[in-house]
């Protein structure tokens, strides 16, 4: 799915909708966090009250994920396009978040009820904009967080993720000639390449904490100390508050052994220590595998 997102040079002034205000808004607070929807002009009636349950579900599974929803206030922009079902999304910071999805016309209520399109906008809205080389880092979490968020909200069974995992990201492993992430602007390095980072480095942590911290401690303080889209941070900024958060400074390490060199990782080595294996349409696990807790522990649910 095609996805673009704009931060700090977005070409307009404002919230990217001037004609926001002028559309029936709906509202709903989740977490304390008030979310605006409004619904662009269509022709063919939308089903609106499966896309509001939609937009619910999507931010209490990543408030559950991050322990508050990412920021404030948030306007969602519901556009219609041709075709049916969710047919891409976008999140803004500049002048307030915002967060803007194309659904087809003729969809149905069933389009909405497992789309996972917006728990990824919502995590975006949990990250500072980074700097373009380093967008990798924000489709990274996006793509890395979004099932484990709605798994841990009971949205998704931990197997469904993890076929997810086992499936994508073999399209982040370096290609030949590829450099590391900070270099090689493809589409499954920088969205898989980045989830990879990302589930490394939460192994990591938990290896080295006992299994007592993951990444979404460290997503967790990002997000607490400020850090959400409305912001542009530098990279070591983030990277170093999260570490503070684990104890340990596997994200600044990682960074440094991933962002310049195309770092191989021998995937099947590393689902047999985790104990995933695919298994038909689906994966099966192995409690016995060295890695089992901690593979156990990224999907639990979190107070
Ligand atoms: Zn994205």
């Amino acid at each position: 799915m095609t996805e673009a997102r704009a931060v700090g040079n977005f070409e307009t002034a404002g919230k990217p909708y001037a004609a926001f205000s002028a559309l029936a808004l709906e509202r709903i607070e989740v977490g304390g966090s008030a979310l605006e929807i409004a619904f662009a002009p269509s022709e063919q009636v939308l089903p609106r009250i499966a896309i509001i349950d939609w937009i619910t579900h999507s931010a209490r599974a990543t408030a559950a994920y991050y322990g508050q929803f990412p920021v404030k206030d948030v306007q969602i922009l519901v556009m219609p396009v041709a075709g049916a079902g969710v047919r891409g999304g976008t999140s803004y910071g500049y002048g307030g978040a915002a967060i803007k999805v194309s659904v087809g016309s003729s969809s149905a209520e069933r389009h909405f009820a497992r789309d996972w399109v917006m728990t990824h906008e919502m995590v975006h809205l949990a990250l500072p904009g980074m700097r373009s080389p380093q967008h990798w880092l924000e489709e990274g979490i996006a793509t890395y967080v979004e099932p484990i968020a709605r798994a841990q909200a009971g949205q998704l069974s931990a197997a469904q993720v993890w076929v997810s995992m086992v499936d994508g990201l073999p399209n982040g492993l370096p290609q030949a000639g590829d450099g590391g992430l900070d270099h090689t602007p493809t589409w499954g390095r920088t969205y898989w390449g980045g989830a990879l980072f990302c589930l490394l480095a939460d192994i990591e942590i938990r290896q080295r904490t006992a299994n007592k911290r993951g990444l979404q401690d460290a997503l967790r303080a990002i997000n607490r100390a400020g850090g959400n889209i409305e912001k542009s941070w530098p990279i070591s900024r983030v990277l170093r508050i999260g570490d503070e958060a684990t104890g340990v400074p596997v994200l600044q390490e990682t960074y440094k052994r991933m962002k310049a060199a195309p770092a191989d990782v021998e995937l099947d080595k590393l689902w047999a220590q985790l104990g995933v294996e695919r298994s038909g349409g689906t994966v099966t696990f192995n409690e016995d595998a060295p890695l089992a807790a901690i593979r156990r522990a990224i999907t639990e649910k979190r107070g």
